[in-house]
């Protein structure tokens, strides 16, 4: 059993936002306008982020994350979006811009717009470099990445390309275990404590009430005794009735 601890090297630097779109690679069926191992290269980021956004076409701004698109889809719609930015849900494609819905087979990678984009003209969002698209994300990897990550749970310095190696490794693999199994423990505690806390609830709430019935109970003997007194006061009245009976 392994444990994964995701780390999108652009997230950090504001290149990518949103969730990997890992359902799409596997829902798009084999017959499709692209190769297979075109489709195993394919990215699965959000748009480019650029200085010069403004001044693209639109045509090459994605509909749903209005970055530069990355890795074009053409829906039924006719509108385009990134592949990481299409929204599979059962077998369907939702446009995030008009909400039309196509379905898996009917969504298309655009290879002649990919080839527009290769040639657009751009300016880094970090840099004062500028160049054309197609290598922009070598750039980007180049210079604005970090080539070296810190891996927080083993404090240890690992190569970015490596971490996924490190992140299975048995030293990583026994320090997620062990955060986890404490972790578990303190929620244990919790739990102990918890139950503790409803006992003396319960208790309290029993004390209170041997308390009302001990109260009833003495209720119940004054009654008794005004029950007792009344009635030897009724047998008295009986009798003063029955002398003044006879005296009559
Ligand atoms: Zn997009
Ligand atoms: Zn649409
Ligand atoms: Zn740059
Ligand atoms: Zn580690």
């Amino acid at each position: 059993m392994y444990f994964y601890v995701s780390d999108d090297p652009l997230a950090t630097h504001g290149f990518s936002s949103l969730e990997e779109n890992s359902s799409l690679q596997q829902l798009i069926p084999y017959n499709h306008s692209f190769g297979i191992s075109q489709r195993l290269l394919l990215s699965s980021r959000n748009g480019f982020f650029v200085k010069n956004i403004d001044d693209i076409d639109p045509r090459f701004i994605c509909q749903s994350c209005r970055l530069v698109l990355r890795k074009p889809y053409q829906l039924q719609c006719g509108h385009r979006q990134c592949q990481a930015c299409i929204d599979v849900q059962n077998r369907t494609i939702h446009c995030l811009s008009c909400s039309k819905t196509s379905a898996i087979n009917e969504v298309w990678f655009d290879a002649a717009l990919q080839a527009e984009l290769e040639c657009l003209s751009i300016f880094c969002s970090v840099c004062d470099w500028t160049g054309p698209l197609k290598i922009y994300q070598d750039h980007i990897d180049q210079n604005h990445v970090d080539r070296f990550l810190i891996c927080s749970l083993c404090r240890e310095q690992v190569e970015r390309s490596k971490i996924l190696e490190h992140y299975m490794t048995e030293t990583h693999q026994s320090r997620l275990l062990n955060i986890l199994l404490h972790l578990q423990s303190i929620q244990i505690k919790n739990d102990q404590q918890q139950h503790q806390m409803r006992y003396s609830q319960f208790h309290d709430m029993i004390s209170i009430l041997s308390t009302d019935i001990a109260l009833l109970d003495i209720r119940v003997e004054q009654i008794q005794y005004e029950f007792y007194s009344q009635q030897q006061a009724l047998e008295l009245h009986t009798y003063k009735l029955l002398l003044l009976k006879n005296l009559i």
